[in-house]
């Protein structure tokens, strides 16, 4: 029925007893093996006996992004080079780039979680599916590439770009189900409309997005354009890349894979764990890899767990879509905004396209928020008098929503730079430092 009926299914007491003993002995794993961790357990007088049941988790130090850039590139892996078999290492876009080395037991492990993630979407044996996230050194293209091989789709490893030849390979192939990040998912479907091909009437059937924050609405966004089934994947190249958690067919928050990641929320601020089912930041302990495990990574995602039944009758866990990442968020007006939000209120909008930047100034003290938004053709062709207007629409909107002044400027179709991955949502024009 699902990938793995054994641990997508376990009874919530023998789960827990299977993570005990996986944290104890990836604790010790650490401790006996990364300088870094037996420095820092040594200075809050901890070692790995400290952890008697799954609660003790909360008596361990976070590992923060900084601590893998200082560590840069090796300094917290458990293993020797021998045992190293792959290293993978995140973009890097805001400083040293974090690396992710893997043993052949954790490639093992990431093509099973990938596996139960693309079986709960729906790929099957038969399926062709076609893998458009970027190859290399990002978790995505290969990540996505063992799972669909392991399941035994005939893989179609694309990667990220060339769009007009993802559209034909697509057609030619009769690709059934298509890989990539959402906003290039959205490109693709542009492409295609410019393109005359009406991506709803080929044998595409089901997405698998993820690797960046999107909406519910932007989900109903690409389904109905596209015609097909829009699930999600969610990691990060720290914990071993996507495979952390997936979407089953209730769509109705990701399944963590719990026997391999234990899920914390805490309150960014404090780091006091909340209540179950409130949101906060979410800490994942990795208690399977063994590489470069990691302990309470502060993933700087906000989001929430619950341990409601899942109609899919799965027992894993479940987060909430993440609502954003800490770094994204905004302070307009006294009040914390999350471009996910603001995206969520444009796509309430039919004059605009879903392609959008969130501009940041400085005024005074204040940061200020530009909205920028493509206006759909006709709008731009009926002038500005008609823009005036829709732009003072949507900003009473977010205004009655958010209660926030925010400037709307429209824009001529097709001036914001299409994503082929990760989409660039904010410019930050506030002074540096
Ligand atoms: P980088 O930090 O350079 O973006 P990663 O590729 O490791 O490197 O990105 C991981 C981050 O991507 C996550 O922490 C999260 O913010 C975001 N992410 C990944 N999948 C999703 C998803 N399904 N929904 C929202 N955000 C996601
Ligand atoms: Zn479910």
């Amino acid at each position: 029925m699902y990938w793995d009926n054994k641990f997508e299914s376990m009874p919530i007491e023998e789960l827990q007893k299977f993570q005990l003993n996986k944290l104890q002995e990836t604790v010790a794993w650490v401790y006996d093996r990364v300088p870094f961790y037996k420095k820092k357990l040594n200075e809050m007088g901890l070692t790995p006996d400290a952890i008697q049941c799954l609660e003790d988790i909360a008596k361990l130090p976070v590992t923060v992004k900084n601590d893998l850039r200082d560590n840069y590139p090796f300094g917290l892996c458990a293993v020797s080079m021998k045992e190293v078999v792959r290293v993978h290492a995140s973009s890097g876009t805001t400083g040293k780039p974090v690396t992710g080395p893997y043993t052949r037991e954790d490639l093992e492990q990431w093509t099973e979680c990938m596996a139960r993630n693309l079986w709960a979407a729906g790929l099957r044996p038969d399926d062709v599916a076609q893998n458009a996230y970027g190859h290399g050194l990002f978790t995505g293209g290969m990540g996505f590439h063992q799972g669909i091989d392991r399941i035994g789709c005939a893989v179609v490893p694309t990667s990220a770009g060339l769009t007009e030849r993802q559209i034909t390979l697509m057609q030619d192939f009769k690709s059934n189900a298509l890989l990539c990040t959402p906003s290039y998912a959205l490109t693709i479907a542009e492409r295609a409309e410019d393109m005359g091909i009406d991506v709803k009437n080929l044998p595409l059937r089901v997405g698998v997005f993820g690797a960046e924050p999107w909406t519910h609405a932007m989900r109903k966004e690409i389904e109905t354009r596209m015609g097909i089934k829009a699930m999600e994947a969610f990691g990060l190249t720290e914990l071993g890349g996507p495979g952390v958690s997936f979407d089953c067919e209730n769509q109705d928050g990701l399944h963590i894979n719990e026997d391999h990641f234990l899920a914390e929320i805490v309150d960014p601020e404090t780091l006091e764990q909340v209540p179950l089912g409130e949101k906060g930041e979410l800490l994942i302990t990795s208690i399977q890899r063994r590489a470069m495990p990691m302990i309470r990574y502060r993933t700087k995602d906000i989001t929430r767990l619950t341990r409601e039944p899942c109609a899919c009758g799965r027992t894993l866990i479940r987060m909430d879509k993440v609502f954003g990442r800490t770094d994204d968020m905004l302070i307009i007006s006294g009040v914390n905004v999350f471009p996910s939000q603001i995206e969520s209120f444009l796509l309430d909008f039919d004059e605009v396209e879903p392609q959008y930047v969130l501009v940041v100034r400085k005024k005074g003290y204040l940061d200020h928020l530009t909205v920028r938004v493509e206006a759909k053709p006709e709008i731009y062709a009926a002038g500005p008098d008609k823009e005036a207007e829709i732009e003072a629409k949507i900003a009473k909107h977010i205004k009655g929503m958010l209660g926030i002044n925010i400037r709307i400027r429209l824009v001529e179709p097709k001036l914001i730079a299409r994503s082929e991955g990760k989409a660039k949502r904010i410019i930050d024009k506030r002074p540096k430092g």
